[in-house]
């Protein structure tokens, strides 16, 4: 699933294409992708309108229209959203296709089809509970650790579930989170109540500098990413635990551990990790 700095490359790679682009034209190939508001109120609404800005929230895609409406798609397992030329053929795991200027379409493909997508009124967020309930922007500056350790403090949680809850911390998923707690020396089933203050900080630490890597090389590429323009993120090439359960340890040697934890499979270093 694109974590966020995969979503954060979509947007910067989409940015330039489609800003202050008409949308003239969308056709619908499943419905079920369209959320809200019905299939016909979506097109009618959406045609003619102009897209001001994009922005990202966690790992939503949020495509600002210049009537206060707002466009969201959250991209889910397996959601692709390209920029291409409107005579490249299309196959049947596009859902939707944006005409946003004489050549060029906005296409959501999605082989699992769990992707979602929303026109809402701007900052109006009600009908998206998700998206509502985010918690804060780890690498905003709202976001430091005096927030983190206040996330932390008191509270009953094992620190892999503590990461993937989006309503602490938006747009952290697996791949991320694994990451993240190698970085920190942290193992995945700690509770966070019991960490010290400089865990904390290396917890701080490892979530923006892994994060920042990731949009650094462009995102994970592990299964199905890629970026606004069809192009792959370079990121999987630096991982040291996610994917590679049974493989010695890129620091210690020591074969690296798989278990489930909160219901996701979760790589770490028995030795390396404590
Ligand atoms: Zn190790």
């Amino acid at each position: 699933m694109p974590e966020l700095p995969e979503v954060e490359t979509i947007k910067r790679s989409l940015e330039p294409f489609v800003k202050d682009k008409i949308i003239s034209d969308v056709e619908i190939y499943y419905d079920g992708i369209i959320k809200y508001p019905q299939p016909e109120k979506f097109k009618e609404m959406i045609c003619g309108r102009k897209i001001i800005d994009i922005n990202r929230r966690g790992k939503y895609l949020l495509f600002h229209l210049d009537d206060n409406n707002t466009l969201v798609i959250h991209l889910r397992m397996t959601g692709q959203l390209i920029v291409c030329d409107r005579d490249i053929s299309f196959g049947k795991h596009t859902h939707l296709i944006f005409r946003i200027s004489s050549r060029q379409d906005l296409r959501f493909t999605d082989i699992r089809k769990f992707g979602t997508v929303y026109l809402v009124p701007t900052s109006d967020w009600t009908r998206i509970k998700g998206l509502q309930n985010l918690g804060y922007e780890p690498l905003s500056k709202k976001f430091n650790f005096e927030t983190l350790k206040n996330l932390i403090t008191g509270r009953k949680r094992l620190l892999k579930v503590f990461l993937l809850d989006q309503s602490k911390i938006a747009g952290i998923g697996n791949i991320y989170a694994d990451e993240i707690l190698f970085s920190a020396g942290l193992h995945p089933k700690r509770e966070i109540q019991m960490l010290t203050q400089s865990e904390i900080t290396n917890l701080y630490n490892a979530i923006t500098q892994k994060l920042e890597e990731g949009i650094k090389y462009r995102g994970t590429s592990f299964s199905d990413y890629v970026d606004g323009r069809g192009e792959k993120g370079s990121y999987q090439e630096k991982l040291h635990v996610y994917g590679r359960g049974g493989k010695p340890c890129l620091k210690c040697g020591a074969l690296l551990e798989k278990s489930i934890i909160a219901g996701r499979g979760t790589v770490f270093c028995p030795k390396c990790q404590s």
